[in-house]
């Protein structure tokens, strides 16, 4: 292990959107600075320009901080061992790769592309594992100075040993053997004089003083090429530990790149689009602290506080971790549960206004939210539910619906009519329906009066309110409608049901 101070990082190539599987390596590494008292990093690895995702860094930091994924040193708030963009460092990687040459572990390879493409043909032709064949790794000085002398571009690579073993040490798995004779010289410079992944990796995590590597497993091949660097230099390796795998819900295979199904449903994989489906953060972190880490017990559920006291390495689970997206919704909807009402409404308010096209400054100050929040509250699992929810009671008209929804069971329309008229003159004589309770004992006495079950009255008013059978309680509903949209609403039911019944009489005669 190591006394040194924590310091960890989340360094993600900007070549795509942040991906659940890399919010768990940043939520693993946030909970172990944290759980220490140390510091967490955001470090950009952009030295492969060619995959460069132009939106890619913006998309990155906006998801990690909405996962409420805070750095305390990074791009975009510096701090004492900046840059943090690998791009904006090349003269530290040119200064640690010529020392590497100067000191005899690495070397100027002057390959072209075409005898690597044919030293690669020749490789496959005959079944030979693939990699470089360190031709100008043996060429001696007298060569290397003319090739130079003519001013031949050239890539530099690591003169990796070739016998022995070399040894990882990783917190999580344990000592794994890498021997030798498996790794090439891999490329640490490249024509373009920026670094490639291994050399900037080593150099940064070296000169940002980072204590703790925690990463994907995917890494793990690279790990003993990294050692082997530090190795050269001289320099103190830090403790290394590989994330579990995370697997496809099912627990079967690796998980996808682009949806996960779970059952017929459909789960993305973005940060950036749970967000948008209406997962909350606190969920999302939630679930993610149980992939590969268990707190102990069968406890799923804690806040990020709880997480951070419990976390360490000792509780990460080598074996490949499913990830539990059954549960996300469930999950989402004990945190939907759990926020203040005036929290909620903070949140729901963007994904309302978009989906209902409605200003978000009016409906903050709307009191009809206000009054069928706590129902919603009950209601929701994502907050993207709600609009459906709430569409009836926030716009201004009704979209068309079928009027023989209007017919109640075991009735026609006519009578159906003759019911909502008979509701119709007891909400006017009620006045501003903003007692609840009042309106539905009122309406209950009516029910009896004309030999009506309740839900049969109650059915046709919910219909001529909403246009819908499913809807908030309905006289809170109706509340928050108020009196003159009401009365609108069933004005507008009694012609559906009028027109109905005069047609459905004309085709009986
Ligand atoms: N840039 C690498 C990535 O995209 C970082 C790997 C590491 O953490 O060493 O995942």
């Amino acid at each position: 292990m190591t006394d040194r101070a924590v310091r960890v990082r989340f360094a993600p190539s900007p070549t795509g959107y942040l991906h659940i599987g890399g919010a768990r390596s940043a939520l693993f590494n946030y909970l172990f600075a944290r759980h220490h008292g140390g510091q967490f990093l955001l470090r950009i690895e952009d030295t492969d320009q060619k995959r460069f995702v132009a939106d890619s860094v913006q998309d990155l930091m906006t998801n990690l901080r909405w996962l409420g994924l805070d750095w305390d040193e990074g791009p975009d708030v510096g701090g004492p061992y900046g840059p943090y963009t690998q791009t904006e460092r090349a003269a530290l990687y040119q200064q640690w790769a010529n020392w590497l040459v100067d000191n005899g572990h690495a070397y100027h390879c002057y390959c072209s592309a075409e005898r690597l493409e044919a030293m690669r043909a020749e490789q496959t032709a005959n079944k030979q594992p693939p990699g470089y064949d360190r031709h100008c790794r043996h060429l001696s000085a007298a060569e290397r100075s003319a090739i130079e002398a003519a001013g031949a571009p050239f890539i530099v690579r690591f003169a990796t040993p070739r016998t022995g073993d070399t040894a990882v040490h990783d917190a999580v798995r344990g000592e794994m053997i890498f021997s030798n004779s498996t790794l090439d010289d891999v490329v640490l410079l490249k024509s373009d004089g920026l670094p490639t992944y291994h050399l900037a990796v080593v150099v940064d995590d070296h000169f940002m003083e980072i204590s703790h590597i925690l990463r994907a497993d995917e890494w793990i091949a690279s790990s003993p090429r990294h050692v082997l660097l530090y190795q050269a230099f001289g320099w103190e390796i830090p403790v290394m530990a590989h994330l579990p795998v995370i697997l496809d819900p099912s627990g079967k295979g690796k998980m996808s790149k682009r949806k996960v199904r779970v059952g017929d449903k459909e789960y993305p994989v973005f940060v950036e689009e749970l967000r948008s489906e209406g997962y909350l953060p606190e969920a999302v972190f939630n679930l993610l602290t149980n992939v590969g880490w268990s707190m102990g017990g069968d406890r799923e559920v804690f806040t990020k506080e709880e997480a951070i006291a419990g976390f360490d390495l000792t509780g990460i689970n080598a074996a490949p971790a499913a990830l539990p997206y059954g549960k996300l919704e469930w999950l989402n909807g004990v945190y939907v549960r759990n926020l203040a009402p005036a929290e909620l409404k903070r949140r729901l308010i963007p994904f309302l206004a978009a989906a209902l096209n409605l200003d978000a400054a009016t409906l903050a100050e709307n009191p009809v939210l206000d009054i069928l929040l706590v129902d919603v509250q009950e209601r929701i699992k994502t907050l993207s539910e709600a609009a459906a929810m709430l569409d009836f009671a926030l716009i201004e008209a009704l979209p068309a619906y079928d009027s023989k929804l209007l017919i109640a069971k075991k009735l026609d329309a006519a009578a159906s009519q003759q019911a909502l008229s008979a509701t119709r003159a007891a909400l006017v004589s009620l006045g501003d329906l903003q007692d609840p309770e009042h309106v539905e004992s009122t309406l209950r006495g009516l029910a009896e009066t004309l030999h009506l079950s309740a839900g049969q009255l109650f059915g046709i008013l919910r219909i001529a309110i909403s246009g819908k059978p499913v809807t908030p309680p309905l006289f809170t509903s109706m509340k928050a409608l108020g009196a003159t949209t009401v009365l609108r609403r069933l004005d507008v039911a009694l012609a559906k049901l009028a027109a109905l019944n005069y047609f459905l009489s004309g085709v009986s005669t």
